[in-house]
């Protein structure tokens, strides 16, 4: 049966059946189609050290929420991650500027976007979530809230990457690489032993950016997009393009629609080439993961891969791309 006729006759048979508040939970439409969900960590790029965090945290019985969080917070650590976290490299004004977001299994979601001397973005992203009655905070208002929550204030700007701006400023072309200076995003999505989704995207965002720019990243919709029925995607790679196609909801609305995370990414990063003339410039890469535990990714330029752990084992996955180079 076509899947998505599958979700159309599930949802009309189960929607006669009353659970506690009334409410269908998530898990009981995976057992309804026969899966014993295992869990799964995936992230993009080659980011191994935070899928094994998150997997073994999830084989342990951690929920997906904690084990997402956890799992980025091991990028947001490293300082050899110029655009994660601290250490992440600054906008053309010697800012490190951060943006994270994170979403639950019910739907709930947080963002930060613009936060400066603050090392764990995704957490004070968490708090927002669940302490405010609000999806995103900003600028100093995050700041200040990050602060009131008991978060403390550090200089994010290393050595190495003050010295790298400085050399960018003799030339100031803004020009990001492909796949290096627009790579290391860490965009996460993780199942636990339930079959409950969550997902975590975090990013100090492009190098060199005009002062107060913010990606996709933060951005419900655009660098991550769940729904615990269906899957969830992240994306990375040139921020505005992504917000300009809302890529990952488009993704899990495909999903929802019957395509597998293969074809939903491959789909998103084709928004993308066609509507703008100069993708050849940068990169777009997505990962989704549905509620069967399928993965599907795919980028405009090669190079994209992404890092997953399940079943005890950690691998790196390139991934599939439209363009050969
Ligand atoms: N998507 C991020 C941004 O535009 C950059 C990245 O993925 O590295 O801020």
């Amino acid at each position: 049966m076509k899947r998505r006729k599958f979700i159309g006759r599930s949802a009309i048979s189960l929607a006669g059946i009353s659970i506690g508040s009334g409410l269908i939970k998530p898990h009981l439409f995976a057992m309804t189609k026969n899966i014993t969900p295992k869990p799964i960590a995936i992230a993009t790029w080659n980011f191994q050290n935070a899928t094994k965090m998150a997997g073994k945290m999830l084989e342990d019985g951690a929920s997906a929420l904690d084990a997402v969080e956890q799992g980025v917070m091991v990028e947001e650590s490293n300082l050899k991650n110029t655009t994660v976290g601290d250490g992440g490299a600054p906008d053309r004004d010697g800012n490190v500027t951060l943006d994270a977001c994170i979403m639950a299994p019910n739907g709930n979601a947080g963002s930060v976007v613009y936060l400066k001397e603050i090392a764990h973005p995704v957490s004070v992203a968490r708090k927002v979530m669940e302490e405010t009655p609000h999806v995103m905070l900003a600028g100093e208002g995050a700041l200040q809230f990050a602060i009131q929550q008991g978060f403390k204030r550090k200089n994010l700007l290393t050595a190495e990457s003050e010295k790298a701006w400085k050399e960018w400023l003799e030339h100031k072309k803004y020009q990001p690489i492909i796949n290096i200076e627009n790579h290391d995003t860490i965009g996460m999505l993780c199942m636990d032993k339930n079959g409950d989704i969550a997902g975590a995207c975090t990013t100090s965002g492009l190098s060199y950016k005009m002062n107060g720019r913010v990606g996709d990243s933060p951005i419900i919709g655009s660098g991550l997009f769940l729904d615990n029925e269906v899957g969830g995607a992240v994306g990375t790679g040139m921020g505005e393009a992504i917000m300009k196609s809302v890529g990952s909801f488009l993704i899990v609305e495909l999903m929802r629609q019957g395509k597998s995370p293969q074809e939903a990414c491959e789909e998103a990063v084709m928004r993308t080439v066609r509507k703008a003339p100069n993708y050849k410039d940068f990169q777009v890469a997505y990962v989704a993961l549905n509620k069967q535990g399928e993965i599907g990714s795919y980028c405009i330029h090669k190079g994209f891969s992404y890092a997953k752990f399940h079943e005890g084992e950690s691998s790196d996955n390139p991934s599939p791309s439209y363009l050969d180079s």
